[in-house]
């Protein structure tokens, strides 16, 4: 969290102190939003979030894929019978 009238910065999650951006790093502290230790899990959990996602992708794409090739089985199947009939 960034206090406007003091630029005291502190981190968004467990509210340590990072820095006053008008006395220490503005550039390093503007963009600041968390302490290295929160950092971390926010990372952590954003990666965990994102590979979650991928998962379920995946399994959803898995599933389509099975859907296809059953229904072109059984496509295949009913014109070998045509052929097989039309003879
Ligand atoms: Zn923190």
């Amino acid at each position: 969290m960034r206090d406007q009238e003091t630029g005291i910065v502190t981190c968004d999650f467990c509210g340590t102190y990072l820095g006053n951006y008008f006395t220490g790093d503005y550039y390093k502290l503007i963009k600041m939003k968390f302490c290295p230790a929160c950092k971390a899990q926010a990372d952590r959990q954003r990666k965990a979030f994102w590979a979650r996602e991928k998962r379920k992708a995946d399994r959803r794409e898995k599933a389509e894929m099975k859907s296809r090739l059953e229904r072109l089985e059984a496509e295949n199947a009913a014109l070998r019978r045509q052929i097989i009939e039309g003879r």
